[in-house]
């Protein structure tokens, strides 16, 4: 048995391998703006013109000159999609101006139409109300000058992102391919979920659990039949594989009599960069290169499978998806409850958070080990109780990760 790695050196060997992976070297494809989400950009996004384009005013109100004193004589107005095209505004002249509309020429300030009174086209400011030059107004180029790049190569896209490429005029983005990713289910106990198990069989939950895990984190999941316990019928599925980006394994990786993950793995060419995780659940997880592809040996205990999906292979997919420098998606909450553990490895307990403004609080579901389905679709995230840590006081702050 070899040695066990912790939480940390598993992840430190994950970014190895991160940051391994050469982006801007693979192929990419266009895909329709709309068509665009959760996809990572081949391409860096870079402003067309400056933003804003002109100096932009921020309220509803009149343009002035910020120096002038006394009544000013408004000469018109200008609202968003339009642009001033009457004179110049000279001293103690003002414009009606809506929000979003083109500053004039002349004039360094808006004065929000709540602090102003109007009689016969004269404005006055309210009394005591000064003004500062540049008040109520952005100036043209403040957020970006044309050709400045905005996102990079290896961004992934979601609402923020797709809107400022709407906004720079991208109608299509060049992203990179997906990752192909095989996953094959062990167990001479597994079924088909359409199939009715006897008492000694239990469904294949993995491949569909794996299989969304894999979209969510922007792959595209190849189901593969599960295999039966024998060196030969793994190594024979394992050679069908070659031509997906990462393969998953799950079940078959523990020290049994019917484990044959890692010798089958060996056998097909794989080098193995650890085999074993000082973390429950998930503690025999594998992970390697084989000759054309990466793999992971998940431990078949389907929380075991899930947790460690989200910890160990979601950044190196998001990787292989052409996403820069990925990791696991931590947060921190407050505990709501004490937590008792044994020491010695990293718990991953299944919990549920409730998010708030001042203060988010995370509560245990309570379960009955890595096989708890039930518990695990109860929560929403696993609170990470550190190996040197044997209870834990409510009210104390834990790291989650969130799924
Ligand atoms: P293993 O890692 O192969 O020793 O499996 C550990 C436990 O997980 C056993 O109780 C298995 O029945 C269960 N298990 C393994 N593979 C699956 C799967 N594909 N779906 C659901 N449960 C599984
Ligand atoms: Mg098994």
């Amino acid at each position: 048995m070899s040695e066990l790695l912790t939480c940390a050196e598993a992840l430190a060997v994950i970014q190895t391998e991160v940051l391994r992976w050469d982006a801007p070297s693979r192929a990419s494809e266009i895909v329709l703006l709309e068509d665009s989400l959760g996809r990572v950009l081949a391409q860096p996004l870079v402003a067309d013109r400056d933003q804003p384009p002109f100096p932009r005013s921020t309220r509803d109100g009149f343009a002035v000159r910020s120096s002038d004193e006394g009544a000013r004589t408004i000469l018109g107005s200008v609202r968003a999609g339009q642009i001033w095209t009457g004179p110049a505004l000279q001293q103690n002249q003002a414009l009606e101006i809506m929000t979003g509309a083109p500053l004039p020429e002349g004039v360094d300030a808006v004065v929000m139409i709540e602090h102003v009174s109007i009689a016969e086209k004269t404005l006055h400011l309210d009394t005591g109300r000064t003004l500062t030059a540049g008040e109520n107004i952005v100036p043209r180029a403040a957020e970006a000058h044309q050709g400045d790049v905005l996102l990079t190569a290896g961004t992934r896209l979601h609402a923020a992102e797709i809107a400022l490429a709407a906004s720079l005029g991208y109608a299509t983005l060049k992203v990179y391919p997906q990752p192909r990713v095989a996953i094959l289910a062990t167990g001479d106990e597994l079924v088909d979920v359409s199939q009715q198990p006897a008492t000694h069989q239990i469904r294949n939950s993995n491949t569909h659990g794996l299989a969304a895990l894999v979209r969510a984190y922007g792959g595209i999941p190849v189901p593969l039949p599960p295999v039966a316990d024998t060196r030969e019928a793994l190594e024979a599925a394992i050679a069908q594989t070659g031509d997906a980006d990462l393969l998953l394994l799950s079940g078959g990786v523990s020290a049994g009599k019917y484990d044959f993950v890692e010798p089958a793995l060996l056998a097909r060419g794989g080098k193995l960069f650890f085999t074993g995780v000082k973390m429950q659940p998930g503690k025999p997880v594998v992970f390697g290169q084989m000759p054309s592809q990466y793999v992971f040996g998940l431990p078949g205990n389907p929380i075991s499978t899930q947790v460690t999906f989200l910890l160990l292979v979601a950044p190196l997919l998001r990787a292989l998806g052409g996403e820069a420098n990925p990791t696991p998606h931590f947060a921190q909450a407050t505990l709501a409850q004490p937590v008792k553990t044994k020491p010695g490895l990293t718990r991953f307990l299944p919990a549920r958070m409730t998010p708030a403004l001042d203060r988010t609080t995370v509560t245990l579901t309570g379960w009955q080990g890595s096989g708890d389905l039930a518990s695990n679709a109860r929560a929403n995230c696993y609170a990470v109780i550190s190996p040197d840590r044997e209870s834990l006081a409510a009210g104390e702050t834990v790291t989650v990760l969130l799924r």
